[in-house]
């Protein structure tokens, strides 16, 4: 499932920290999300899982320095790509359908903004023009372009497993850039307002 990546030097592991049951306080627990796990709630390792879940390791880096994240407490902005939304939803608990998690279609793949809401600090983070995966985006093109041969969506698989291989050779920060922003407007959720997320709201109680 892994395509050999496990035994690369910065795979990002994820410690975080949920609520122990609906309406319950906080776990004193965490849970350790790998990119084995990721990858089942994907459905398959690709560049755009792996750019995702290093730009949120990164981004996490910079919002919780004691290294726990915190899922009842973040926001995200990403773009629409099936693979960095699901990451982002995934790693930050956020949700599109209650407003917590906002669609940006000027976004690129690995490009996000993250909001540690009790806090108000805010980062963005994009992926380093140097390390660009070219490759893999004109093999996209031929394929989404409809003159392709069986053996490009081969080809297509190798150079996103070849360009994840490569990101976790690094550590995330010399991949990524990580902005703090001040002062940025949170735009409005992209989905009907149809309420919002609720069950950590007892996570504080005495
Ligand atoms: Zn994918």
């Amino acid at each position: 499932m892994l395509k050999n990546i496990d035994q690369a030097p910065y795979v990002p592991v994820f410690e975080v920290r949920d609520t122990l049951h609906k309406y319950g306080r906080y776990d004193p627990q965490t849970k350790t999300i790998t990119v084995s796990d990721l990858i089942k709630f994907h459905g398959h390792l690709c560049g755009g899982l792996m750019e995702a879940a290093m730009a949120l390791r990164a981004a996490f880096d910079a919002l919780f320095p004691a290294g726990v994240i915190d899922r009842t407490d973040l926001t995200i902005i990403s773009n629409n790509s099936a693979c960095g939304g699901d990451v982002a939803a995934y790693l930050t608990g956020a949700r599109a359908r209650f407003g917590s998690h906002i669609i940006d279609l000027s976004l690129s793949g690995g490009e996000f903004i993250v909001r540690r809401v009790s806090t108000g600090d805010t980062v963005h983070v994009s992926l380093r023009p140097e390390v660009h995966p070219h490759e893999v985006k004109a093999q996209m093109r031929k394929l989404l372009g409809g003159d392709y041969s069986p053996e490009d969506i081969d080809l297509f698989g190798r150079l996103q497993w070849d360009y994840a291989r490569r990101l976790v050779q690094h550590p995330a920060s010399e991949s990524f850039t990580v902005e703090h922003l001040h002062d940025f407007v949170w735009p409005d959720p992209t989905c009907l307002d149809l309420g919002r997320r609720s069950d950590n709201d007892f996570k504080d109680a005495p």
